[in-house]
């Protein structure tokens, strides 16, 4: 399709309308995508590219993957919404199939991962007070530096990042913050006996793909049981088979007391959150006490339960393991000054640039756009390369040259 004008309007038209009446709350490469399809997407020109973002990993199932699409578009036609005032003849089959997928007694369902976590922080206080016997309003939560979570007010109440964080005050109190990866860190604050709860992301995403030493996942969630601490992972980004495994913390074989995921629980078709626990932590929440009027809609459920099929039936974990390394292997053979490290754990990995004659991480992101592969920088310095999970062998060897073409040219 490359070449042919797939929308009525032109980059800049699509670009002028976006900066005129929608709040400035990104900052957007100039890339106005009009179609999406397994691993690649094409601009509204019919510029073809490999989108080496997949929607913060939320399209690790390939764009508008077609069983997924199905399972929406069927249900859409039959009922979408009834609230959760009444019963659905779909909520019951997903709640026991992803409890089952994923070895827990039950599923909150939500909408958007920073909900997710909002739900699982929640969870983890109730518990607090109703099993642990933390006294009212004292309940601490750890959490890691340079975490990501989302952007609502609890959340960025535990965020170190001045960009989501600053001039947003006052925060929510009840966290205390220690550096990732650091286990005398998380031995000190476990000695209080008011920490209820360890808020952890596997491998942090938006910090720059950050996977801790092996071992950590393990020794931090044995440290959290020998307290009677829940230990809970945020696997919004890292879940569903973006790392090579069903979950990041299968690395470790850790079972998480209570799990948040998010993004590819969808495939990126429909926004899906949920949390995952076993009965003595989500029975502490009772009716009225937390809920979202689309959680769990029918939609949702029935989009889930194919984006989860999906994975399985294509083996993506195994896909995702096997091409990241290679991805790992070929990018540090790249011959290049700017390439300070590259680093991951299966299709989720970055490489961290060194500046050169004041060409940054940006400027490479705009080339390889340019050459046909989108990926976006975060922090200035760090690149994050992270495929749809369904982008086959031949096509990772090309998008490599695509990569290695765009950063040679500086
Ligand atoms: N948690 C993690 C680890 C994430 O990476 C993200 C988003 O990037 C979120 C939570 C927030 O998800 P959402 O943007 O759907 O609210």
């Amino acid at each position: 399709m490359s070449g042919i004008a797939l929308s009525q309007m032109t980059s800049q038209q699509a670009i002028a309308l976006e900066d005129k009446y929608g709040a400035h709350n990104y900052h957007p490469l100039p890339v106005v995508i009009a179609r999406g399809d397994k691993a690649k997407v094409w601009d509204v020109d019919g510029k073809e590219y490999f989108d080496f973002l997949s929607a913060y990993s939320a399209v690790n199932q390939g764009h508008c993957h077609p069983k997924i699409v199905n399972a929406l578009t069927e249900q859409a036609q039959k009922l979408t919404l009834v609230s959760r005032a009444f019963y659905s003849d779909t909520l019951g089959s997903y709640e026991k199939y992803i409890t089952e997928y994923f070895g827990y007694d039950k599923v909150l369902p939500m909408n958007t991962g920073a909900e997710g976590d909002e739900t699982a922080l929640k969870l983890v206080r109730r518990w607090a007070y109703d099993k642990k016997g933390i006294e009212v309003d004292k309940a601490k939560i750890i959490v890691c530096a340079n975490n990501f979570h989302g952007r609502t007010i609890t959340v960025i109440s535990m965020s170190t990042d001045p960009d989501s964080k600053a001039g947003f005050g006052p925060y929510t109190p009840g966290f205390e913050i220690i550096p990732y990866n650091d286990l005398d860190a998380l031995a000190k604050a476990l000695e209080d006996p008011n920490v209820a709860g360890f808020l952890v992301e596997p491998i942090q995403g938006e910090a720059g793909v950050v996977v801790p030493d092996e071992g950590y996942l393990t020794k931090a969630f044995a440290m959290c049981k020998e307290k009677n601490v829940l230990f809970v992972a945020d696997e919004v980004q890292t879940g569903i088979a973006r790392t090579g495994k069903l979950l990041a913390c299968d690395h470790e074989s850790v079972r998480p007391d209570v799990l948040i995921l998010g993004k590819a629980l969808s495939g990126g078709v429909y926004p899906v959150s949920a949390v995952l626990a076993d009965d003595e932590v989500m029975l502490t929440i009772k009716p009225g006490q937390h809920g979202s009027t689309f959680g769990g809609n029918p939609v949702a459920a029935k989009v889930a339960v194919a984006a989860l099929e999906v994975v399985k039936e294509e083996n993506l974990a195994e896909n995702a393991e096997k091409l990241g390394k290679i991805f790992r292997e070929e990018v540090r053979k790249i011959d290049s000054e700017m390439i300070e490290l590259v680093r991951g754990k299966g299709l989720l990995n970055a490489v961290v640039i060194k500046p050169k004659n004041g060409k940054t991480a940006w400027d490479i992101c705009v080339k390889m756009a340019e050459n046909g592969l989108l990926a976006k920088p975060t922090h200035d310095h760090i690149i994050r390369f992270a495929p749809p999970l369904v982008i086959t062998e031949e096509e990772l060897h090309e998008a490599i040259a695509l990569i290695r073409d765009s950063i040679l040219s500086f």
